[in-house]
């Protein structure tokens, strides 16, 4: 089909724009039976609206399987229809504009999409049963008829009809819990009289068991599945300073009547920030016994930065769904900074744009309007490069300025939607410059800048000389960039930062200095999102491995250097594991030696394995795991003894999985006997099991699974079945 020519109207029906809004919908009831054991609901929703600036004869709806019984209105119908995606009602007579009118529409539905059911008949413990929505993208119209799409917001509420004892939680403050004595449910309602769009409508019912705090005067909760609220208390500590934190960065107060959290099981994603209640995957729960090897920070972070950017403000449509996530991705890395330091918001950053660039070649802009589905757009995209593009505006313009042009943005267009330009109008207002080239090229043009820096240093002349290039292929999707960048130079009693534009493809740039630098960085401060390579001699690159004050620098040395290892380098990297002060490069030291791969990498794995930070701990574990050493095997052992993380555990057990000592098989099979987080030791175990082909296991084994299949997870219980049959294949092969 190459080459074909669409005629112009199906080029444009490709292109993704918001729908027309014919009614500003004023508020929207939803009231709602589940019924648990046949994973139906009964609703019935209501909608007020007022038809924009013409006559509405015809009002549409989004909606999809939804088994409409009836429709009545506060205007006389004519009759009503019921398409694959949408409800088509037609009065009697033209509504004028500015009248508002309420129809009521009356259903039932066995969503596919939208809403799902936790129940024991799907295999998930009856203490645990529950139900739980996910409106966004576009899944709201799979259980309550509306206008699905980001641009047009309305206050909400929902009713929900339950079985007594249930929590029910929805968006907004909690405005009534009756009894219906006809139906011996109770009637629980929640209201949402602030505007959001329908996408952030969200329901959860069922078992919880939930904690209370409080911000100022926003009650906060978290709820989770009755058998799994043990470990809430590990998850939920950190809103109330998250909380503050988001506050004092955006200069905005919680916009919301309060803040609910509440995991469930199997969640469809990560987390969703529904407008009050934000609903997460049950996934990030975790006993205290794992250290710091599971952390719910990250994930809570970003949820809720998403009430003021994503709720509080929201994208007018998907093409702009940057303006959602890249603050959110953004705002959960300062809530790191804030939280651990620097180098810590330094260290995401770096991750992120590792996402970023490993897609170098991608010739799709941030906005676009070329995708088939929204789902497309929750990309690297909108997530690391989003969260970037706000990082090299608040470089450039300074944290300060950078703070009131958001604040201002927020303001302004609170409790609306919004666009890039919106943002962007306000950058050039507040601070007087033209940031037209910046969006041109990092929003609406593809690709990010791969540089290419030469440095030599000059003795006679006393000159270091540097030379850029832009080597990324430019085209109509990927421009020429044009950025400040810094170049450092630092020696004893020497620390010169020279800024220089670039905006070619080749620049040469002579700086005369003191004497000669014994360390050369290129945006030292981490401000420019790009493919940096930067040819340097290799004592210069040692030096930069030595620096104490400079992490990525330090990050960047080590990666170097590991290309290439020598004794030298071996030695220095065992340093790194041992003394560095930043967890993520010991982690990354270990990484590399185990790469190496060496009887001298081995030698110094082992002399670093006494680690504080378990995160490092782990990573040297399976390091040690790689080598099928006897020395590596028997510190594996060792640490075996008093070691209660249960995530430490299952990494040691993996790595013993080629040990040639038999009373391993002894140990393996007593891993079995203890429960443990997320079954985590004896999955392990079963695993190194399979790996050592040993029929003697089968029994156990067997055993095992019969009398524990409740320690499982639906899909490891299912892995571990087939790692049986793979050893009892082995059996009767003998
Ligand atoms: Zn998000």
């Amino acid at each position: 089909m190459a080459g074909e020519q669409l005629p112009p109207e199906q080029v444009v029906a490709q292109r993704q724009y918001a729908p027309d809004r014919r009614v500003d919908i004023v508020h929207l009831k939803i009231d709602v039976t589940p019924d648990f054991t046949n994973r139906t609901i009964r609703a019935q929703t209501t909608l007020r609206f007022v038809p924009i600036a013409r006559p509405l004869r015809e009002l549409r709806l989004d909606a999809v399987e939804l088994a409409v019984s009836n429709i009545t209105a506060t205007a006389a119908i004519q009759g009503w229809r019921v398409e694959t995606n949408a409800i088509w009602i037609t009065f009697e007579q033209p509504i004028p504009p500015d009248r508002e009118t309420a129809v009521t529409v009356d259903y039932s539905a066995r969503p596919k999409r939208g809403l799902y059911f936790r129940t024991p008949e799907l295999g998930y413990r009856p203490e645990d049963m529950h139900l739980f929505t996910q409106g966004e993208a576009e899944l709201a119209r799979h259980w309550f008829p509306s206008h699905d799409f980001p641009n047009e917001k309305f206050t909400s509420e929902v009713i929900c009809r339950v079985p007594p004892g249930m929590t029910v939680l929805s968006n907004g403050r909690l405005a009534g819990r009756t009894m219906d004595e006809a139906t011996g449910l109770e009637v629980v309602r929640w209201v949402q009289d602030k505007p959001h769009v329908s996408y952030l409508i969200a329901l959860a019912a069922g078992r919880f068991a939930g904690l209370e705090d409080q911000w100022r005067d926003i009650p906060l909760t978290f709820h989770a599945p009755v058998s799994q609220s043990g470990m809430a208390t590990n998850s939920f500590p950190d809103t109330r300073d998250m909380m503050a934190f988001f506050e004092r960065e955006t200069g905005v107060l919680y916009p919301w009547d309060k803040y609910g959290q509440v995991c469930v099981q199997d969640f469809v994603a990560g987390g969703m920030e529904n407008t009050s209640l934000t609903i997460l995957t049950d996934r990030t729960l975790h006993p205290a016994s794992v250290g710091r090897l599971r952390s719910s920070q990250g994930l809570l972070a970003h949820e809720l930065a998403h009430q003021w950017f994503g709720d509080y403000v929201t994208c007018k449509d998907w093409s702009h769904l940057w303006l959602n996530e890249g603050f959110a991705t953004y705002y959960e890395n300062l809530y790191q900074g804030h939280r651990h330091g620097r180098d810590a918001f330094l260290w995401s950053m770096l991750q992120d744009a590792e996402r970023v660039l490993a897609n170098a070649n991608d010739t799709t802009p941030i906005v676009h309007r070329t995708f088939k589905q929204p789902d497309e757009q929750f990309s690297f995209r909108a997530y690391p490069k989003g969260g970037w593009v706000l990082h090299m505006l608040r470089s450039q313009l300074g944290e300060e300025l950078y703070r009131r042009c958001i604040r201002t943005y927020l303001e302004r267009h609170a409790f609306g939607c919004v666009t890039t330009e919106d943002l962007r109008e306000v950058i050039e207002e507040l601070s007087g410059l033209s940031w037209d080239a910046f969006f041109d090229q990092w929003v609406y043009h593809a690709g990010t800048p791969s540089l290419e820096v030469e440095y030599r240093w000059e003795e006679a002349s006393h000159l270091a000389h540097v030379t850029v290039r832009q080597t990324q292929k430019v085209s109509d999707q990927v421009l020429l960039f044009r950025f400040p960048l810094t170049l450092r130079f630092k020696g004893e009693g020497l620390l010169e930062d020279r800024v220089v534009t670039i905006d070619s493809r080749r620049q040469d740039f002579s700086f005369p200095l003191p004497k000669a630098p014994q360390i050369f960085r290129v945006d030292p401060e981490v401000t420019l999102l790009a493919r940096i390579e930067v040819r340097l001699p290799r004592p210069m690159w040692l030096a930069q491995l030595d620096d104490a004050g400079d992490m990525p620098g330090r990050l960047l040395a080590l990666r170097h250097l590991a290309k290439n290892a020598n004794e030298e380098v071996v030695r220095r990297l065992g340093r790194v594991l041992r003394e560095d002060g930043f967890y993520a490069l010991r982690i990354e030291a270990a990484k590399a030696l185990r790469r190496i791969h060496s009887d001298a990498a081995l030698e110094e794995l082992l002399a670093g394995i006494d680690q504080p930070d378990e995160r490092v701990l782990n990573e040297v574990l399976q390091a040690l795991g790689g080598f099928h050493d006897p020395k590596a095997y028997a510190a594996l052992r060792q640490r075996l003894d008093g070691c209660e993380n249960p995530i430490l555990r299952a990494t040691i057990f993996e790595g013993l999985a080629g040990c040639p000592d038999e009373d391993i098989d002894a140990l393996l099979i007593g891993a079995l006997e203890k429960p443990s987080f997320d079954n985590v030791v004896a999955r392990a175990a079963i695993g190194a099991m399979r790996a050592r082909e040993n029929p003697a296991f089968v029994e156990p084994l067997r055993r095992y699974l019969e009398t524990h299949p409740d320690r499982f997870r639906a899909a490891d219980y299912g892995r571990a079945l087939v790692d049986l049959a793979h050893l009892a294949r082995t059996l009767e092969d003998k």
